[in-house]
C-alpha cells in the first residue's frame, strides 16, 4: 500500500512559498563493525548526497570500521556512549549516562569513548555524544564540554539551544521503527503526519528552526519497510527546500 504523501507536499510548499530552509540531517546509531546493511545505509547517503552521522558504540567499535569509514566520506563517526550497557536499576527505563553512578565513574567511561574512536577515526570523529537510548542525566550534560565535547544529540525538538555553555543541542526528531510493537516500521500515515506537523512548528514559529531537524535510523534492524519509507522521506525532504547539515570538525587549540 502507497502511504499518502500529502500533508508533507502541502507542508514543503508553504515552506518555499514563506522563503524557509529547512537544515535537515540525519543519525544512525549503534555501528560497530562494517556489514552489509551498513553498506546499504552508506549507498543511500551518497544517492541521497545527505551525509549520515554514524553513532557509534566505543567499547565495542572494531577497526575494520575505521577502515570502512575511511572509504566512505558520507559516513561521519559520533560517540555514542560507551558500552552500551544499561545501569538503571530494574524496572526503570534503560540509561547509560542516567544519575547512577558516581560522577567519576561516568566521566571515565565518556573519556574512555572518546579516546578509543578518536584512536579509530581520528580528525573525523566528532565532538558530539549520543548517549544510548538517548537518556542522560542534567549533571553528566554539563561535563561533557569539559571532556571536549561540542555537541549533545538525543530525541525530541529542543527547548534551548545548548546543553550546556559550549554544548549545542542537535537532536533528532524522527525515528520511523516501532520499537515498542513490532520493531517494523510505524504506521507511514502517522510518520508523514508527525514530519508535516513538526515542520509547519517551526514555519510557524513554535519551534526553532535554528535547529537541524534529525532524522534517526538504526540500520541494523531494517526491515524492507523501514528501508524503503526513510529512503522516501529523505528523498522528498531533499527535493524540498533543504540544507544538508554537518557536524563540525573539531578546532584545533
Ligand atoms: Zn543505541
Amino acid at each position: 500500500m502507497t502511504p499518502d504523501w500529502t500533508p508533507l507536499t502541502r507542508e514543503l510548499e508553504a515552506w518555499r512559498d514563506a522563503g524557509l530552509t529547512l537544515p535537515l540531517w540525519w543519525r544512525d546509531d549503534d555501528a560497530i563493525a562494517p556489514t552489509e546493511p551498513l553498506g546499504r545505509l552508506a549507498a543511500l547517503s551518497d544517492r541521497l548526497r545527505l551525509p549520515v552521522h554514524l553513532a557509534v558504540i566505543p567499547a565495542r567499535a572494531e577497526p575494520a570500521l575505521a577502515a570502512a569509514l575511511s572509504t566512505h566520506l558520507g559516513l561521519i563517526p559520533v560517540v555514542h556512549g560507551w558500552a552500551h550497557r544499561s545501569h538503571a536499576p530494574e524496572g526503570e527505563k534503560k540509561a547509560e549516562f542516567g544519575a547512577h553512578r558516581p560522577l567519576r565513574e561516568i566521566e571515565a567511561d565518556i573519556r574512555a569513548g572518546f579516546d578509543r574512536l578518536r584512536d579509530l577515526f581520528m580528525d573525523n570523529l566528532r565532538p558530539m555524544f549520543v548517549p544510548p537510548w538517548n537518556r542522560i542525566a542534567p549533571e553528566v550534560e554539563t561535563r561533557l564540554p569539559g571532556l571536549g565535547f561540542t555537541m549533545l544529540s538525543t530525541f525530541t525538538p529542543r527547548k534551548e539551544t545548548e546543553a550546556a555553555p559550549g554544548l549545542a543541542r542537535i537532536n533528532t526528531h524522527l525515528d520511523p521503527i516501532d520499537w515498542r510493537g513490532n520493531r517494523s516500521l510505524v504506521e507511514p500515515g502517522q510518520l508523514i503526519t508527525q514530519v508535516a506537523q513538526q515542520l509547519a512548528d517551526r514555519r510557524e514559529g513554535r519551534a526553532d528552526n535554528a535547529e537541524p531537524y534529525g532524522i534517526l535510523t538504526h540500520h541494523l534492524v531494517h526491515d524492507t519497510a523501514i528501508w524503503d519509507f526513510t529512503a522516501e522521506l529523505l528523498e522528498r525532504l531533499m527535493a524540498g527546500p533543504v540544507t544538508p547539515w554537518t557536524a563540525p570538525i573539531l578546532k584545533g587549540p
